[in-house]
């Protein structure tokens, strides 16, 4: 049977990438998130494109719902070969500013759905004695910037998560890497720069300070994410 691929976040920017590619790459692509549009966009190109792919609406930061993603996993009678965690949100304010309910959404949208994915796929790939995940972190978990401090935490965290969950279950067969980005041009990357400014005269002093003039494109970090995906 095909490999199964299960990426979350896939209904937009470097998500919706990864999953187009993986489906290129020949895996059946299960791709997760809570924007039903947004899914249903990335379906119908998919299958224009002669991939194969089943969309799954669910919040990652949720227990209940993560649940019925794995069920559905189980009745699919696929090898999970990769789970990507890319599902995330930001933001942005002054630490002394965010709420409780906001440092919260951000820590379980974006932390605590990479423990609670990967758990639940982690017996799926055990079972067939391989599997690949890949997690995306980003350049903030090192250096960051004004106005995320709890997407950087968050990020700081997928990286240590990363860590432990690769010496964890790595003699099992299932390798845990993760990929940290630095600016890439998304639906997420326009949010940021409209925080701070002006969209378009923050997109030149955002290019000017980067090393290729420009912000990257979610099909280089796709690329990055399918090739760590491939070794068996
Ligand atoms: P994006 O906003 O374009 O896509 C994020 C997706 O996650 C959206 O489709 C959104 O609906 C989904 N999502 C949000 N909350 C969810 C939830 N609770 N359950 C399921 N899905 C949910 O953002 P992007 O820039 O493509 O980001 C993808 C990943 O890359 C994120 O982890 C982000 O932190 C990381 N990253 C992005 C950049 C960048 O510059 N764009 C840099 C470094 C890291």
């Amino acid at each position: 049977p095909v490999d199964l691929a299960i990426v979350t976040g896939a209904a937009s920017g470097i998500g919706r990438e990864t999953a187009w590619q993986l489906g290129r790459s020949g895996y059946f692509v299960g791709a997760v998130d809570i924007d039903a549009e947004g899914l249903e966009e990335f379906s119908r190109k998919a299958h224009a494109d002669g991939l194969s792919a089943g969309i799954f609406l669910a919040d990652v930061s949720d227990d209940t719902a993560t649940n019925r993603i794995f069920s559905h996993v189980a009745t699919l009678k696929k090898p999970l070969a990769a789970l990507v965690n890319a599902a995330a949100i930001c933001i942005f304010a002054n630490p002394e500013d965010i709420s409780l309910d906001q440092w919260d959404r951000v820590l379980s949208v974006n932390l605590r759905s990479v423990w609670l994915m990967s758990n639940k796929a982690r017996p799926f790939m055990v079972e067939s004695g391989r599997g690949s995940i890949v997690n995306i972190s980003s350049v903030h978990a090192w250096a960051t910037d004004h106005l995320v401090s709890p997407y950087t935490a968050s990020k700081g965290g997928i990286s240590a998560l990363t860590r432990a969950l690769a010496i964890a279950w790595g003699k099992s067969g299932v390798r845990v890497n993760a990929v940290l980005p630095g600016p890439i041009d998304t639906p997420l990357m326009r949010a940021n720069l409209r925080a701070v400014g002006d969209e378009e005269a923050e997109y030149a002093k955002l290019s000017a300070s980067l090393a290729l003039g420009r912000a990257g494109q979610p099909v280089e970090i796709a690329n990055v994410i399918d090739f760590l995906c491939s070794a068996k």
